[in-house]
This record gives C-alpha cells, structure tokens and sequence, in this order.
C-alpha cells in the first residue's frame, strides 16, 4: 500500500497520528527533502530505505514505487509531502500514474503551512464583517497561473489572503495587491518557517511589503498573509453570543 502523508508544516510533532504510524512502519519513504523536517525520519526503521524527492523526478518516483510493490507486495510506502499534499503537492500527477499501474494508494491530510501561520501570529482567518473567506493562491512564476485568477482580480474582493510559493516576487506581488483594491495601509505579514526553531516573523503594511522581505532576506520557505484579518477591529461572533440560540445551546438573555 502507499500512502500520501502530509508532514505539516514543519514542527515534528504536528504530523498527525496516523502519519506517524504509517512512518514508523514503512519499508520506503520518499520525503520532499527541501522542507520535510528530517526529525520525522527517526520514527522509522533502521532498514526503512530512506529517498529524498528533491533529487527525483516524477518519473523516478513513480518507478521507485512500483518496483518497490513488485519486490514486496505488502510493504509499506510513504510518500511524506510537507504541509498537506493537496495544496501544491503535485500529487495528482502520481496518483494518475498509480491508477494508471493498477496501483493502491490513500491520502493521509497533514495541517498545511497556512494554518501553521495563523498559529504562529495567533490570528483567525475568518472574522465576523472583516472577512469570511480566505484565498490561498501564488503568484505565477514558472508554473503558469489561469489568466482568471490572476492576483489583481482575487486582490479585488479585499478577502483574507495567503499567498504561497512568492516571496522571490515581492515587488509584484504588492504591485498586484495595490491595483488590484487593497488599500496601502492593510496590513500584512510574512512568516518565516512557521513552526520551525528558526521561525521568524514580519508584520507590516501592503506598502511595505517587498521592502520588509528583501531587508530580511527572505527568498524561500514563507507566506505572505493579507487583510483586516490581522487588524484589531472585528465583531464580536454570533455563535458564542449570549443572546444567540442555536442547536446546542438555548439563549440566556
Ligand atoms: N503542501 C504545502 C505547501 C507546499 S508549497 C502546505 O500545505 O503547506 C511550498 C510553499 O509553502 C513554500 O514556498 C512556502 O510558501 C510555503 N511553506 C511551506 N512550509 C512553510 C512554513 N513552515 N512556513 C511558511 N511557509 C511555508
């Protein structure tokens, strides 16, 4: 069997239960080794085989698994992706090429870097009148964006946003927030490595933007979080409300 395991966001002990199972019984990981935290490899065997994905292409992988199967048909496959692999994982490609070989495999979530963020800045992404909807995108760079989501157009509806995979584009990326309806002094942060030791954390204004990553030099392995999410003025939720009912709980005033 193989499994998608998600590593999350960086922290060791944010994988979930199950991830940490499935490494601590797998014949072979094949870890995304440019942002899995390596500390999560000493949940294995000393005769677990151990490949970092980085090196590989798709190509390599796919074929790596399926030789694996073949040898051994009831070993155990982790394929560890950081975060949760269903937000820029590129699973969807080897899933395809594993249904294509006839294949088993399952999908284990892991706690993307985008709510690693919102713990480490202890902020909710959803406010009452400020924003209840976030939009996780990215800029284009190599990997083309459809012309419809392009980030002025997402920038218009001023709604929480994480922008992944972007740092490198600062200057464009706030150029994009501005025209697209942000106004200049909404605030934003970047975060370094979230959950990680070296985490670091940068709040500013969208005005400030490119010229807070570039004097931190920050070129990888952050997010870029807009919105009055991050501001102090909300309302207070209806949920909790003593004047509220709901299914659960009668009103008391
Ligand atoms: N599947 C991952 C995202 C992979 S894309 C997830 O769910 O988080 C890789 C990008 O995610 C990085 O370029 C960076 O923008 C972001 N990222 C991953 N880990 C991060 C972390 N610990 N802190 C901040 N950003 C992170």
């Amino acid at each position: 069997m193989i499994y998608f395991v998600g590593a999350g966001p960086g922290d060791a002990e944010l994988i979930t239960v199950k991830g940490k199972r499935l490494l601590a019984e797998a014949d072979l990981v094949i870890y995304a080794g440019s942002l899995v935290n390596p500390e999560l490899l000493n949940t294995c065997k000393k005769e677990t085989t151990i490949l970092d994905s980085a090196k590989m292409t798709l190509e390599a992988v796919i074929k790596t698994m399926t030789d694996a199967n073949r040898l051994q048909e009831s070993c155990t496959i982790v394929r560890l992706h950081t975060g949760d692999p269903s937000i820029y994982g590129a699973i969807r490609e080897q899933m395809d090429r594993l249904d294509a070989a006839g294949l088993a495999y399952e999908v284990v979530p892991g706690v993307s870097s985008f709510c690693g963020v919102a713990a480490a800045l202890k902020k909710e992404y959803t406010l009452p009148d400020v924003s209840q909807t976030v939009i996780l995108t990215r800029m284009e760079g190599r990997t083309p964006m459809p012309p419809k989501e392009e980030l002025s157009l997402l920038a218009s509806h001023q709604a929480t946003m994480v922008i992944f995979l972007s740092v490198s584009l600062a200057k464009q990326v706030q150029e994009r927030l501005l025209s697209g309806g942000y106004q200049e002094e909404t605030p934003i942060a970047v975060v370094y490595k979230a959950t990680w030791p070296d985490e670091k954390i940068y709040r500013g204004y969208l005005n400030q933007l490119a010229q807070l990553i570039e004097s931190h030099h920050i070129t990888k392995t952050a997010l870029i979080v807009v919105g009055e999410f991050l501001g102090d003025t909300y309302l207070r939720s209806k949920l909790y409300d003593p004047t509220f009912n709901h299914m659960f709980r009668e009103a008391s005033q």
